[in-house]
């Protein structure tokens, strides 16, 4: 997508903390981190969201979580951190491409807010 902020992140066009990439992820630092550890895991594929997403993407959603609990295991923050994804305006999502928020490193609230 041509003037998707995160499609842009990925091509490069728009400079990110790059901590992770494969062939179909890729993994940066968020620019207003709610943690010591706030990274976004992304699809390198345009999905706008959870709820417009395709059975056959289901796959690479699962990979968006691997990815983002192999970083909690390399940051050593297994003791307690959350992967979230915002789901529409009301939800606070605020980039309509598909992304796995990793928090952490912190004390997490139940519920969120
Ligand atoms: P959401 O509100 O769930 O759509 O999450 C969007 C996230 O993207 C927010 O946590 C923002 O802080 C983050 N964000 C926005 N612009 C950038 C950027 N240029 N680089 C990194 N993170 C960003
Ligand atoms: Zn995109």
């Amino acid at each position: 997508m041509k003037d998707c902020l995160f499609c842009r992140i990925i091509r490069g066009e728009i400079p990110s903390k790059k901590v992770y990439e494969d062939d179909n992820v890729f993994a940066f630092e968020d620019i207003n981190p709610q943690g010591p550890t706030h990274v976004l895991v992304v699809p390198k594929k345009h999905i706008r969201g959870l709820k417009e997403a395709a059975p056959d993407e289901a796959e690479l959603i699962g990979r968006c979580h691997l990815a983002a609990a192999e970083l909690a295991r390399q940051r050593g923050i297994e003791d307690g951190y959350r992967t979230v994804l915002n789901v529409g305006p009301h939800a606070g999502q605020s980039v309509f491409h598909l992304h796995v928020h990793l928090i952490g490193g912190r004390p997490l609230k139940w519920p969120p807010g």
